[in-house]
Parts: C-alpha cells; structure tokens; sequence
C-alpha cells in the first residue's frame, strides 16, 4: 500500500512516522522544506514541495515571485529526493479561518508558477483543485505537464474531459470514499490504471475511525472500498493501484 498525499508535520502535530511508503504533499515553502527533510532521513517518505493555493507559511509575508524562486531553488538543489511539486491550483470555496485569502488572479499566477517548475523539473503536478476544476482544467490544457487530480472532485462528468488532457492525468480518492455514497460511482468511472490513493492525513479520516485524526496507515480501508467497488480481491487492488502510484511518482527509482 501507498499513501500517495499526506501531511506529516508539526504544524498539524503528526510526529508519528508511517510504516508504509507515503508521499508528503506541502501546503507552503516551510512544510516544503520539511519533508525534504523527512524524506532525506526515511526511506519510506517521499517529498513533493509545493504551495496550496490557499495556504501561506506561518511567519511568511514573501512575494508570489519570491516564494516560486525559493521553490525552484529547494527543487534544484534536493531533486533526487523530490517525487512531485504540490499541492498546487485553484480553491475558490471560502479559505478556512486561519489560512489566505488569495486572490483568484493571485491563485492563478501561484498555480501557474508551479506547473512550469513541474515542467521544467519533469516531475509530477499534485493538484489541488475545489470549486474550480474547470478552471483548472483549462489552464492545465495548455502546458504539457502531467500528474494527478489529488482529492479528486469533479464528479463523473469531468473524468473524460481529464483523460482527454495531452499528457497523463490521475485521480487521487481519499478516505471520503468510504462514506460519501456518490463517490463510489466516481470510481467506477475512473480507468483502473489512472486511479492512485490517499488520505489527506490529518484530515479526511476514512470508517471506521471517522472523528479520529487520520494517518497514512489508514489508506488501508480505502483500498478496501476500491476492492468492494471493483468486487476484486484486496491483493489484486493493491497490485494495481500501487503500480500506478510507482509509475506517476516514479518511485522505482529510490
Ligand atoms: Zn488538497
Ligand atoms: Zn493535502
């Protein structure tokens, strides 16, 4: 099993290292520069450095433009431990108490930004995208990278025009899948070979530990779920969807 997005760090108190191969999503360029850290000293971790849309560094007033060089710089001088750059897009619902408000053009020229270091470093986009995945679509049409719809929102009607896209798209499904009835026809719809899992950790925590923090090793009933919804065997569904996640991150490298 893979959790291919999680969040281990301490500003949400996770301290607690997962026995099972997880990529760290960054929300800012201090979370960034952690899981560097963490994936340097673990060899189950894997970083992905990058900046939600939404989410800015805690003590942090810098520039769009300075905050994408620090990026570019972090992926340039740490590249053989950085499998993705993300979260990165658009999130147009209303910022949690706590976190930016950006701007959409400010979320657009972040998002932007990202996607040319994804392209420019051949690694994967770990999007994040929340009441616009149409917008996000859109930009996405006219670069050439690739990766996946993390947390993937955009319901069955947009799954087409995702594998439609120029180069290879994937879909991330969380713990909600074990609780939002709709989802189940999402993946359905999804190709089996597009699909990868997550958590989300610390949020999104599957049934039957639903009101508990979540953590990596709860992608567990995920699978489980995908092994219901596919009426195949959870060995058989691990085969697959970890294959996928060693193809998109390219973990076979390490
Ligand atoms: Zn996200
Ligand atoms: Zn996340």
């Amino acid at each position: 099993m893979i959790d291919t997005h999680a969040h281990i760090n301490d500003r949400f108190g996770v301290k607690d290292i997962p026995e099972i191969k997880t990529i760290l999503a960054a929300s800012n360029v201090e979370e960034s520069e952690n899981n560097i850290k963490l994936a340097k000293i673990h060899k189950n971790l894997f970083a992905s450095v990058g900046i939600h849309p939404q989410q800015t560094d805690p003590e942090n007033k810098q520039s769009i433009d300075e905050q994408l060089n620090r990026l570019d710089k972090l992926i340039e001088d740490n590249k053989k431990f950085i499998v993705a750059v993300g979260e990165c897009g658009l999130d147009y619902s209303p910022a949690p108490v706590g976190e930016s408000d950006r701007s959409k053009k400010e979320q657009e020229r972040l998002f932007r930004g990202q996607i040319c270091l994804s392209e420019k470093y051949k690694l994967p986009l770990i999007v994040h995208a929340r009441g616009a995945v149409d917008e996000v679509i859109e930009i996405l049409s006219t670069y050439k990278a690739f990766g996946v719809f993390h947390c993937y929102t955009g319901g069955k009607k947009r799954i087409k025009k995702i594998l439609d896209l120029k180069k290879k798209w994937y879909f991330g499904i969380d713990g909600n899948l074990t609780y939002e009835e709709g989802l189940t026809e999402v993946v359905k719809n999804i190709p089996k070979d597009r699909l990868v899992l997550e958590t989300d950790s610390p949020f999104l925590t599957p049934v039957p530990f639903r009101g508990e923090e979540n953590k990596p090793e709860y992608v567990e009933y995920v699978y489980k779920k995908v092994a219901e919804v596919w009426q195949m065997s959870k060995a058989k569904v691990e085969k697959i969807i970890d294959e996928n996640a060693k193809k998109l991150f390219d973990l076979n490298k390490f």
